[in-house]
């Protein structure tokens, strides 16, 4: 389950093109990494993909289902962003069962629901907490937490470390390869950083204004980068 299919996708605010054309065949359970420079539109697929831009022409599928024109909460995706605002008047606990919640969940299933993904993110300890109270990572694990327990079948991130100091990057990105070999879901994660992308991919996309310059593993790109443009931004020696 997550297998996600860009049919000739493209995106217009007004009059500019910013997707112009876009074919891609995700795997499920596959981790593909979208790269590519400042305004190139990177977000801008993510949350056409997640449902929150509507897309102006060509398909989106997911399991082979057209969802082009659902709305996000029938695409079973989770979306996980770099701003990860936690409710501040919320234990953690309550923060991650809220979606479960208010869909009419069990409080049993809730609990149970909850302290399952606790303990893969490791937040036993702080689920008693208010937000306030946490690190960033730690915070950024709940937001993370939040999203899966509602059994997603993929997750988009959008550069969701970027808020983060150095050192608890380099943790996230090794809670997130973790959280990915664990769950076996598929992930679709923007980030400008060349290191997240090396090592996290099982697939790169370079975007270059709107167009896929070429897709391939992390080896592939960085031996066989199909022009100047990926070498400089993958920082292969072409
Ligand atoms: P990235 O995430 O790669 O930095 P974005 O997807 O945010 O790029 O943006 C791609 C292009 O689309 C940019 O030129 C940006 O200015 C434009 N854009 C994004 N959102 C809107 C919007 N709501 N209205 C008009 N232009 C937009
Ligand atoms: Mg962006």
């Amino acid at each position: 389950m997550g297998g996600i299919t860009l049919d000739g996708v493209e995106k217009w605010f007004g009059d500019l093109q910013v997707i112009k054309g876009v074919d891609l065949e995700i795997a499920p359970g596959e981790f593909v990494v979208f790269v590519g420079p400042s305004g190139c539109g990177k977000s801008t697929l993510l949350r056409m993909i997640g449902g929150l831009e509507d897309t102006s022409r060509g398909r989106l599928l997911i399991d082979g289902r057209d969802v082009t024109d659902q709305p996000p909460a029938k695409r079973g995706l989770a979306m996980v962003f770099q701003s990860y605002a936690l409710y501040p008047h919320m234990s953690v606990r309550e923060n991650m069962g809220f979606s479960l919640k208010t869909a009419g969940a069990p409080a049993a299933e809730i609990t149970r629901q909850v302290d399952e993904v606790a303990r893969v993110l490791k937040l036993e300890p702080y689920l008693d907490r208010r937000p306030r109270d946490l690190s960033g990572g730690q915070r950024q694990r709940v937001a993370i937490g939040r999203s899966i327990v509602r059994e997603p079948t993929a997750f988009l991130f959008d550069e969701p470390l970027s808020n983060l100091d150095a050192a608890l990057r380099v943790e996230m990105r090794y809670e997130i390869a973790k959280l990915h070999r664990t769950l076996a879901a598929t992930m679709i994660y923007v980030t400008h950083d060349q290191v997240e992308a090396m090592t996290l991919a099982d697939r790169i996309v370079v975007l270059e204004a709107g167009r896929i310059a070429q897709v391939g593993s992390p080896r592939e790109l960085y031996e066989r980068p199909a022009n100047l443009f990926v070498a400089q931004f993958i920082g292969s020696p072409k």
